[in-house]
């Protein structure tokens, strides 16, 4: 990803803006990432068109004839970038949607059991959990992280669990601080900020969630999402909280001005976070796909394969829920 933008916008723009948006999207070094990997959408329009510049220019003119054709505007659906729009959460958090699912469905679902083998059957799938008790089913779809799924497949498929284990994460920590308005100077009049990590500094980002989402904080309050970790410094799992926030605040407090410790704190630490999707990512899923393809019944979805936003994962899931039904 740096080298495609290095040569696109220059190496210092590169560094300064994709550098941040890569590690806060990916937790990822944009030296390290797989363009077509993570952005399938930019390298697409750019075979297309042949330049970046060039397809948004053509998007635009395709968008003005389309207006003038049919009198209507066109919804905005963004550049090759991406999406444009703004961001869209539920008011109490992302597991509104997860908890929503799983009251739906009720009884189906068995909580709180880890799977830790699968076995195949004439007819179907054995899966067995921590207890030794299996669950039977003709389809199976493994919707774990890849490195919970490899141990799942040592018996039964040695060459599965090798190409699960092969792609990597990193480690994504996530401080959520709460403060009194009073205590930060910023106005805070904006999303946040993410920090280019040629400028040394530890921290991530921090986005500003309550100015964001004006009902994740109470009256008088603000509240922030900082990150720190990623691939680029795995080893901030060793840290203590209290070095967490003594490192946040050190860094944070020239830039908003933080003058007292938070009034809630709570520290989320996500050992492997997000998958990484490096140079060979498409050679690996592809791996990975010949080897399943050979088991009728068995499917994978999750944030490793196609791309980490929750959006993608619900793509892959409707794909594949499309292929069971077609059985
Ligand atoms: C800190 C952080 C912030 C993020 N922010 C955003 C964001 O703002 N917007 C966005 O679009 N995406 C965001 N993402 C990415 C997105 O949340 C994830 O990519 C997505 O939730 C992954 O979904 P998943 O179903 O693949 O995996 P998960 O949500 O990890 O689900 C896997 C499930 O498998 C279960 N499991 C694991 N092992 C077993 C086992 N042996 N047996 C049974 N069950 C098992 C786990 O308990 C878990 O419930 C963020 C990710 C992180 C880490």
């Amino acid at each position: 990803m740096f080298d495609f933008a290095a040569r696109r916008i220059g190496r210092a723009a590169a560094e300064t803006f994709v550098d941040p948006m890569v590690s806060g999207v990916f937790g990822g070094l944009a030296r390290e990432l797989s363009l077509p990997a993570c952005f399938p959408v930019m390298r697409e329009m750019e075979m297309q068109y042949g330049g970046l510049v060039k397809a948004m220019v053509a998007r635009q003119l395709e968008k003005r004839r389309s207006q003038k054709k049919t009198g209507r505007a066109e919804k905005t659906t963004g550049g090759p970038a991406g999406p444009s729009g703004r961001l869209t959460s539920f008011k109490t958090g992302l597991d509104v949607l997860t908890q929503c699912l799983g009251n739906k469905l009720g009884t189906i679902i068995k909580r709180n059991q880890t799977a830790v083998q699968i076995q195949r059957r004439e007819d179907g799938w054995d899966i067995i959990d921590q207890n030794g008790i299996t669950a039977r089913a003709r389809q199976v779809v493994i919707a774990c992280p890849t490195y919970t799924a490899a141990s799942m497949f040592l018996d039964f498929d040695r060459g599965i669990s090798a190409a699960l284990n092969a792609f990597p994460y990193a480690p994504i920590i996530v401080v959520a601080s709460g403060h009194r308005r009073e205590d930060v100077i910023h106005p805070l009049d904006g999303f946040g900020f993410l920090i280019p990590r040629s400028q040394k500094i530890r921290t991530l980002g921090s986005i500003w969630t309550s100015s964001i989402f004006s009902e994740r904080a109470p009256e008088g309050y603000i509240q922030f999402r900082s990150m720190l970790g990623g691939a680029g410094d795995t080893s901030v799992n060793g840290l203590s909280d209290e070095q967490l926030w003594n490192t946040l605040k050190r860094e944070l407090d020239p830039l908003i001005g933080i003058r007292n410790d938070p009034h809630l704190l709570q520290i989320y630490r996500w050992e492997r976070g997000i998958p990484q999707f490096t140079l060979g990512h498409r050679e690996r899923r592809a791996c990975l796909e010949r080897l399943i393809e050979r088991h009728p019944g068995l499917f994978v979805v999750g944030n490793a394969y196609y791309g980490v936003s929750l959006n993608e994962c619900i793509k892959m899931a409707y794909r594949v829920s499309e292929k069971i039904l077609k059985k």
